[in-house]
């Protein structure tokens, strides 16, 4: 049976057999590699340090707006050990425009663990690494293999995406993960598995792109089943959005003078440890005068007046709308207890989800860049 036909959406995968895959990966890897801050260059050992921060400042930000903040990082704690060091609010301050701020402290705990618990040496594999705080799965196979080359292999969005047109497979994510990883375990080499990851990335990115793939120019090209249909961009299958049921809410957006009154949200669940005004519970049939009693109590504060129009968003599982209250304080106001005053002029230092920079523009007239 081909490795093609085997694919079948809900049969139990069958592996392909040993290709010249990986060879070709590999050697293409050697002539197009990513020059990243953070990769060792040919001949040289990777630094577990710095593939385990690029990796934590990776999840859910782009390679572009990482670099930077990798540079800033190293010049001033060139290893774990001086990390584990440092204290949380010059972590959190170096971080600042990062965003996800969970994953600055998560980095900070696990630096301090690394070092108090391990002597400053990260675990060389895969399950001791994922003892460590803030290193799920896919990290830890990331840094297993880049860093220990373990042989293991992380799949991330681009490995998923290349993985599913290679072999056409038509179960829908997420629950094709499974398969997924199976298969992209096949396009390890037998050594340098770190280098075999970092090709899959790389092609990802550089290569076999969500829209309009280069197959020209990819080393996989003549053992590619969605190119040989010609319907690469169909993959992967994802199942249909559920769109969920629509939820209600009320944001109060206090200001005093330039200040603007803000908390964060609980380290778990929806948007945690972001940063968001006071506001009500977000609940499916939100009555907006009940929504309306949960406005901050504080002193000094005008009437809060409620403004025209809603705000709306539309999260993975369920759409948000959100009626906007503004009020004035006057000048020396304090803050209820968890929140805080913070200049409007340095909001964009704050974690604020994009829910919140639509709320605080609708409040302040300001179009929604300007609020972040
Ligand atoms: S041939 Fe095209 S679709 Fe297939 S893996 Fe290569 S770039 Fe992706």
């Amino acid at each position: 049976m081909s490795p093609k036909s085997a694919l079948k959406a809900t049969s139990e995968p069958v592996l392909p057999e040993t290709s010249l895959r990986p060879t070709l990966l590999l050697q293409w890897y050697d002539r197009h590699r990513r020059r990243l801050p953070w990769r060792a260059v040919p001949g040289e050992a990777s630094d577990p340090y710095r593939v385990w921060l690029s990796e934590i400042m990776l999840q859910q930000t782009t390679v572009k707006a990482v670099g930077p903040y990798f540079e800033k990082f190293i010049a001033r704690w060139p290893d774990v050990t001086a990390l584990g060091r440092a204290s949380l609010d010059d972590v959190l301050r170096m971080w600042a425009g990062l965003g996800y701020y969970s994953r600055a402290r998560n980095l900070h705990t696990c630096a301090v663990a690394v070092t108090r618990d391990h002597g400053g040496v990260f675990p060389n594999t895969e399950e001791g690494l994922r003892a460590l705080p803030g290193i799920g799965p896919y990290t830890a196979a990331a840094i297993a293999a880049i860093a220990f080359d373990r042989r293991t292999m992380p799949v991330d969005g681009n490995i998923e995406r290349v993985v599913s047109r290679l072999f056409a497979v038509e179960e829908e994510l997420p629950q094709a993960k499974p398969l997924i990883q199976q298969l992209a375990a096949t396009l390890l080499a037998e050594s340098r598995s770190g280098d075999s990851a970092q090709a899959l990335m790389d092609l990802g990115a550089s290569i076999c792109t969500p829209k309009k793939p280069a197959c020209s120019l990819c080393p996989l090209h003549e053992d590619c089943t969605a190119r040989a249909r010609g319907i690469q961009q169909s993959f992967p299958r994802k199942a249909p959005k559920k769109n969920g049921t629509l939820r209600r809410g009320a944001a109060f957006v206090a200001t005093r003078g330039d200040e603007l009154l803000v908390r964060s949200r609980a380290e778990k669940g929806l948007l945690g440890g972001m940063t968001e005004v006071p506001g009500s519970d977000w609940l499916a049939g939100q009555d907006d005068a009940r929504a309306r009693q949960q406005a901050p109590e504080l002193k000094g504060l005008s009437r809060w007046q409620r403004k025209l129009g809603v705000v709306t968003h539309v999260f993975t599982h369920f759409p948000l709308e959100l009626v906007v209250y503004t009020a004035k304080a006057q000048a020396r106001t304090r803050a209820p207890e968890g929140m805080r005053w913070v200049p409007i002029a340095t909001l964009a230092d704050e974690a604020l989800p994009n829910v919140m920079r639509k709320v605080i523009a609708h409040a302040l007239g300001l179009s929604p860049a300007a609020s972040s």
